[in-house]
């Protein structure tokens, strides 16, 4: 097996274009279990590690700037440092391994690696990322809802690699749920988030562990965007929650396996979709570090490094 080590992200570019069959490792904790594992050895590993850049954040540009959280930002850093603008992805990113995995695991990895359990999935579908794609033919900015073609599958072409992924602030409450066979290092059984932009009146969502990929529950969003009281000063309606979760249930294609029957899965999306719906809904209009009481949106200045 060659070890490849750029030191500079040109480097790896170069070096992916002329070796595609080189196998990207950021924080390893995927592929070096396959490896352990002997589920075939690749004929070569791409260390992005020494690619300083890539473990940086900053925000992108524009009358609507995002997150930018590079390639080698890690699950710790996301909680701690975006938490208070991504409060759905810190919650998912909370539930990852332990804090051993999430000192080394990354969001780009949990991408590379496309599982349909993967944490990541959902709440970046219900806040409608960008994936950061470059190759040395250029750069393409993919939707996270084309990212995803198969189990384990993405949209990247062999001589790219995930430079970034661009992530909306919320503009309104975000929750993620998941339900495992116990309380931490524990691959999901399924799992849910929301997104909701009050002002808007947008409801986004994420389903994992649920389909061949992880994908959105349309119709449950544009129920919510027809029904959902949004000016409304009281709880939750729950007839209109249930409903929610029903069609989110609906919308899910999930399969028996060894962490689940198809049955068990569709039935906790409805509940953890009604659930997370309201704990959403109870806590809008108050959303840390991103809005104040009349949802003007404050942006903290500088790049981390
Ligand atoms: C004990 C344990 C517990 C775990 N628990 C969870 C969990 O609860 N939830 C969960 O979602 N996952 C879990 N995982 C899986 C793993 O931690 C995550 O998928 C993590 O996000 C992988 O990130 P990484 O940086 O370690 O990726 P790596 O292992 O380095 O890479 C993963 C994949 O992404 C590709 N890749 C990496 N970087 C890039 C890049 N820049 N461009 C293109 N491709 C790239 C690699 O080639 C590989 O295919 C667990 C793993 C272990 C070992």
């Amino acid at each position: 097996m060659d070890f490849l080590r750029p030191a500079t992200w040109e480097d790896a570019l170069a070096m992916k274009a002329a070796r595609p069959d080189a196998t990207p490792i950021q924080g390893g904790t995927d592929v070096m279990v396959e490896i352990n594992l002997d589920k075939g050895r690749p004929t070569a590993l791409l260390d992005l590690n020494p690619v300083a850049e890539l473990a940086r954040w900053s925000w992108t540009a524009g009358p609507a700037p995002m997150l930018r959280v590079g390639a080698g930002v890690t699950y710790t850093r996301l909680i701690s440092e975006l938490g208070a603008w991504l409060p759905g992805l810190a919650q998912a990113s909370r539930t990852v391994g332990s804090p051993q995995i999430r000192n080394r695991g990354t969001l780009a990895g949990n991408l590379g690696a496309a599982s349909p359990a993967g944490d990541g999935h959902p709440p970046l579908l219900a806040s409608g990322a960008l994936v950061e794609a470059e190759s040395v033919r250029g750069t393409r900015l993919i939707p996270i809802i084309e990212f995803y073609t198969g189990v384990k599958r993405n949209a990247l072409e062999g001589d790219e690699l995930i430079r970034a992924v661009h992530v909306p602030p919320a503009a309104g409450p975000q929750c993620f749920a998941k339900v495992g066979t116990r309380n931490a290092m524990v691959i999901a059984v399924c799992s849910f988030a929301v997104a909701l932009d009050v002002r808007a009146r947008r409801a986004g969502t994420g389903i994992g562990s649920a389909a061949p990929t992880p994908r959105r529950a349309h119709a449950a969003e544009e129920f919510l965007a027809g029904e959902l009281d949004w000016d409304g000063a009281g709880p939750l309606d729950p007839a209109l929650a249930h409903r929610f979760g029903e069609l989110v249930a609906e919308a899910a294609a999930p399969i028996d396996d060894v962490r689940g029957r198809a049955d068990y899965r569709r039935h906790a999306l409805a509940v953890m979709a009604r659930r997370s719906l309201g704990w959403a809904w109870a806590e809008r209009g108050s959303v840390p570090g991103t809005s104040d009481a009349s949802g003007t949106y404050h942006q903290k200045s500088g790049e981390n490094g």
